[in-house]
């Protein structure tokens, strides 16, 4: 699944386009913690 977002009102949705505003959508990068350096 690729998450998008919204540019316009900064909704996120999985479709192309905005179901709120109906304004095309791009991809919003999801960044992920780096947990692997956690010794805990
Ligand atoms: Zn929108």
């Amino acid at each position: 699944m690729k998450l998008r977002k919204c540019a316009k009102c900064n909704n996120y949705t999985l479709k192309n386009k905005c179901p709120k505003c109906n304004e095309k959508t791009s991809d919003a990068h999801y960044k992920f913690s780096k947990i692997k350096n956690v010794s805990n």
